[in-house]
């Protein structure tokens, strides 16, 4: 990008072969699931190891079919971070569950496994571990804690598409597994998502769920047996998601390089930086926590980055904190390193297009701003 351009946070980045794709789909005369989709489904499943991949309008979808599928509904608890987008919680409330929010690890920003297990009560049914910015919650504690407990795992890792644990990919491995197409993802489709699962009846549920619980016969009637929504996704956007998927491996690699680059030049001793991890995350994110001293003056910090031409964001408000959240009982103060996290993160430019010098840009522009704050 050229030097005065505003670099957004995040830009997704489409070729024109796979514009060109979309456009076979609108002349074809099926718009709506058809063969892209199937075509996008097997790719997916073969990533994961053979696994059932279905795919949904969007990520928030896959996860309620995913609590849906594991029985989770009125009574049940579910226990997760309130250090995500606020999408992992609402859709414990839509199957009418509670959501029970665990407070972060400091150093990952994820949720916390030694936290979890006072946290499970008779009522507990499952855990969502979120890998924010793409880094990968520690799957061995999880995983054994879900065995002791007989909990399902619902992993949200909308943010990890291609980060491994120990060397295993995402989704290869483990319960039920969200990844979303959203376009500031690390692959999109416009908007969309997958769930991935154990068995062809799971895969068979989550097809009745996605499009109002009917199943079709070859006479061309069908019956309807559970209460589906409609959730399916367009041939239109998995065209755009088979030209996507080809790319995450490259984009993923870029990501990484860049993010090298972030660890090279922020120098600013006070800046809270990542957990430094080269060979588990994707590099979704880069976020830099600026001090406790200067947490109240953030939106400053923003408005001088933009001016900087600069994009950010804040990923994210802590769930807990939000009004709906508030009226489910939850406070600030019960969150410690989640609210601290929450008032401090700032997430900087990352995204494949983007230079050496766009790096560089950020950092200077990082230290000026931090410098106008502190004068
Ligand atoms: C993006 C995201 C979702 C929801 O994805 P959509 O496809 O927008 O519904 C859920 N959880 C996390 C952590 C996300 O980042």
């Amino acid at each position: 990008m050229t030097q005065m351009e505003f670099l957004p946070f995040t830009r997704p980045e489409v070729d024109e072969e796979t514009i060109a794709s979309v456009a076979d789909v609108l002349r074809s005369g099926w718009l709506t699931t058809g063969p892209r989709c199937r075509e996008l489904e097997a790719a997916l499943s073969q990533r994961a190891g053979g696994r059932p991949v279905r795919l949904v309008n969007s990520a928030t979808a896959a996860l309620e079919f995913a609590l849906r599928i594991a029985g989770i509904g009125a009574g049940d608890e579910v226990i997760t971070t309130a250090m995500s987008w606020v999408a992992t919680a609402n859709v414990i409330l839509e199957v009418g569950a509670k959501p029970v929010f665990v407070d972060i690890d400091p150093a990952t920003r994820l949720i916390d496994p030694a936290l979890i297990e006072a946290a499970i009560t008779p009522r507990t049914r499952a855990i969502i571990p979120v890998d924010l910015a793409g880094l990968p919650v520690d799957r061995d504690r999880i995983y054994a804690i879900a065995e002791k407990y007989r909990l399902r795992v619902i992993e949200d890792a909308a943010q990890s598409q291609g980060a491994n644990w120990r060397g295993k990919e995402l989704g290869t491995f483990g319960d039920l597994i969200i990844f979303s197409f959203h376009p500031n993802k690390n692959m999109t489709t416009g908007e969309g998502g997958c769930l991935v699962m154990n068995s062809d009846d799971e895969a068979r549920l989550f097809e009745k769920l996605r499009l109002q619980g009917v199943t079709r016969f070859a006479d061309g009637t069908y019956d309807c047996d559970v209460l589906g929504g409609k959730a399916n996704l367009t041939d239109i956007a998995a065209a755009i998601g088979l030209g996507q998927l080809k790319r995450l491996d490259a984009f993923n690699q870029k990501r990484r390089q860049l993010a090298r680059l972030y660890f090279e030049h922020l120098s600013a001793p006070e800046l809270g930086l990542p957990l430094a991890d080269f060979k588990q995350s994707n590099w979704h994110m880069f976020q830099i926590l600026l001090p406790k001293s200067l947490a109240t003056q953030r939106s400053t910090f923003l408005k001088l980055m933009a001016e900087a031409g600069i994009g950010t964001g804040v990923h994210y408000p802590a769930i807990h904190t939000t009004s709906l959240y508030r009226q489910h009982g939850w406070r600030e103060g019960m969150l410690a390193h989640t609210e601290s996290v929450a008032a401090r993160t700032v997430t900087i430019p990352l995204f494949p297009r983007m230079n050496d010098v766009d790096v560089i840009r950020v950092c200077n522009a990082i230290r000026q701003s931090l410098l106008q704050l502190t004068a």
